[in-house]
């Protein structure tokens, strides 16, 4: 008789500290047979899986080579074919630049049941620890989530005239490294220079770090700074509201530092 299929669960690690979590998300690891994880997850939450669950890295950060998607791919349609259930882990919320559709679509086209558990995003979890909001009655009415870099690959092109709207919130995620690039388009897109802008480094994480400016002085700012980790960019004017975590008490996180 054939073995029954497993599933997959495509869970949202979030940030990094593991009481970010949600509920949902800690059951999902604490239930699971295999767990494919990406770069972005921490140790702290890879912690909680089961001894006995076989923990496999798919991505490495940076420039490391990441696992191809299709043998991703393969690897979870494998291990669900054997009856496991199967974790897919990711930094953040599956569905936002998480590749979340691609592989539901390859999951639910082999038949392999799939679910997908939300998570705390970056831009939420930079929100939350520096107090600013991403929207704001009357200054902030749309939230724009972009990337900087499509696959890793070149600058995107197309599209920066969204960020360029004053009423809109831009969170840019993987633009740590083009951050003058896109910047300068935003200005040519019509967004005034003098616009408040944010980096923040490893969001959510007690180690988070916060850097202040604008449109036209923050490049310079994160270039000296030189992060290591995961930045997260937010341009509008509720950046000018970003407020330390010694200032608001940010209940469990520990007092992130300030870099200007
Ligand atoms: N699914 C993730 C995003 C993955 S894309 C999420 O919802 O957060 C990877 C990019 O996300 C990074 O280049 C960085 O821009 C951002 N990012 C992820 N985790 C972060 C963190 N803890 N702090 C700041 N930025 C983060």
């Amino acid at each position: 008789m054939p073995r029954e299929i497993g599933r997959v669960l495509l869970v949202g690690a979030g940030p990094g500290s593991a009481d970010l979590l949600t509920i949902r998300a800690l059951r999902a690891i604490e239930g699971a047979d295999a767990l494919l994880y990406d770069a972005l997850v921490s140790d702290e939450v890879l912690a909680l899986a089961p001894r006995a669950c076989t923990c496999i890295q798919t991505g490495k950060r940076a420039a490391g080579a990441s696992m191809a998607q299709e043998t991703i791919n393969a690897l979870m349609l494998r291990l669900a074919a054997k009856g496991l259930t199967v974790v897919r882990l990711k930094g953040g919320d599956p569905s936002v630049f998480g590749r979340s559709g691609e592989e539901v679509d390859f999951l639910s086209a082999r038949g392999v049941p799939v679910e997908v558990v939300p998570g705390v995003t970056a831009a939420s979890a930079a929100a939350a620890q520096f107090s600013f909001p991403l929207t704001h009655r009357g200054a902030a009415r749309r939230l724009v989530f972009a990337t900087a870099r499509a696959d890793g690959g070149p600058l995107v092109e197309d599209g920066w005239a969204s960020g360029a709207d004053p009423q809109a919130t831009l969170a840019l995620y993987m633009g740590r490294d083009s951050i003058a690039a896109v910047f300068e388009r935003l200005i040519a897109a019509g967004r005034a220079p003098s616009t408040p802008a944010l980096a923040v480094e490893n969001a959510g994480r007690p180690e988070a770090r916060l850097l202040r400016g604008t449109l036209a002085s923050l490049p310079a700012l994160l270039a000296a700074m030189a992060p290591g980790g995961p930045v997260v960019l937010i341009v509008g004017e509720v950046a000018a509201r970003a407020r330390s975590a010694e200032v608001v008490g940010a209940g469990s996180v520990e007092p992130a530092r300030i870099a200007v």
